[in-house]
């Protein structure tokens, strides 16, 4: 008797309290007081981004993408995840549905412990950055969607302050990066893949038909600073705005000394890919490139951009080839960051989300709550 009176004083409790704010009707505040004992239902499936060019850096050429799409449900409610895999970073449909099928989120009882949840996610195995992120992200959008309102007012950045995103050309025949460029109409800054034996001619390809402010992804393809050195000088009469990850990653002091004398900032990319990275770079790189597939997803990567930024570094935030679900996520940091390559998503041919658009160039953030997904 006295245990079943305790337990309506309590739950009688919780709904007087919400009702005396007023909140009683507030969608947040229902799910809340209904919420007791519900679980968190986690599921994922591989998919495959077909790429639109055949895609060349330094090191590789490919057509396709794996990715895996998550979900987690909650009352009801749908948070989307996504991890993008390209085959180079050592991730993949197999590795990702081994470590996915290990996540038990059905012992937690409140999605909104986004700390605790993603500390055991990345306690259940190293690396797997991208399978970690696919859940990070649809955990925020769960959580987003749960209050709401999209991450990027959850964070307190401004809506109209975000960056124009550059638009990769990737390395080709004279013809086809010409054509790119034709098909980049709409954007104001271009990124070209250097780091090859053609890299003056790419450049000058490029030159020959716009004069659009370029950005230069070495992905580490020259070996000695001094010729490193005369390539940025060169680079900086053709209007290129900072150099990524001009060297391999291993010669820091090469690259440290290469940041001291270089006319043009120097970012790292992949040299850089979790917290304890940022304050390696500092000192050795001008800046950091952060990537959600890199870093196991937004909770971290908001991190790595305060850190940089209090730190005195640049932020560029760039991303994989990924569909609109991750370059959305990423999106809801960018007000903050100096400069953005979000450009994944326009590079596939098969993106089964609606998100975050570029329009005129410029990343712009909508009012869909959570990861500003329109579903
Ligand atoms: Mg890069």
């Amino acid at each position: 008797m006295k245990t079943t009176r305790r337990g309506f004083i309590k739950t009688g409790g919780i709904i007087a309290g919400a009702t005396a704010f007023g909140i009683q009707t507030n969608g947040f505040a229902k799910n809340f007081i209904k919420s007791k004992g519900s679980k968190m239902k986690f599921t994922f499936k591989p998919y495959t981004l077909e790429l639109k060019h055949v895609f060349t850096v330094a090191v590789n050429s490919r057509t396709t993408t794996p990715v895996m799409l998550t979900e987690i449900e909650y009352e009801g409610v749908k948070g989307f995840g996504e991890a993008s895999m390209p085959p180079y970073l050592g991730e993949s449909h197999e590795t990702a549905t081994r470590f996915l099928s290990k996540v038990n989120l059905e012992q937690f009882n409140d999605p909104f412990e986004l700390e605790k949840i993603l500390e055991y996610v990345d306690s259940i195995e190293e690396k797997n950055t991208a399978a970690k992120a696919s859940v990070d992200i649809a955990l925020h959008d769960l959580i987003g969607k749960l209050l709401n309102i999209p991450w990027y007012k959850i964070w307190g950045y401004e809506k109209s302050a975000t960056p124009f995103t550059s638009f990769t050309i990737g390395i080709d025949t004279p013809e086809v990066v010409k054509q790119k460029v034709k098909e980049a109409e709409e954007y104001k800054i271009l990124k070209v893949k250097l780091g090859r034996e053609n890299d003056k001619e790419m450049v000058q390809t490029i030159r020959s038909v716009t004069d659009k402010p370029l950005t230069a992804d070495v992905n580490q393809g020259w070996k000695e600073k001094q010729f490193a050195l005369e390539m940025i000088e060169w680079l900086k009469d053709y209007n290129v705005k900072f150099i990524e990850q001009p060297m391999p990653k291993e010669m820091i002091d090469d690259i440290a000394w290469l940041t001291e004398n270089s006319p043009l900032p120097i970012i790292g990319d992949e040299a850089v890919q979790r917290i304890p990275d940022v304050l390696k770079a500092h000192g050795v790189y001008s800046g950091i490139n952060i990537k959600l597939m890199k870093c196991t997803g937004m909770r971290e990567a908001n991190k790595m951009l305060n850190l940089a930024k209090s730190l005195g570094m640049k932020v560029m935030l760039g991303c994989m080839t990924e569909t609109s679900c991750a370059i959305s996520a990423a999106a809801q940091l960018s007000p903050m960051v100096d400069w953005a390559d979000l450009d994944g998503n326009l590079l596939i041919k098969n993106d089964p989300f609606e998100g975050v658009k570029v329009i005129d160039g410029k990343v712009t953030l909508n009012d869909f709550p959570g990861i500003g997904l329109k579903n």
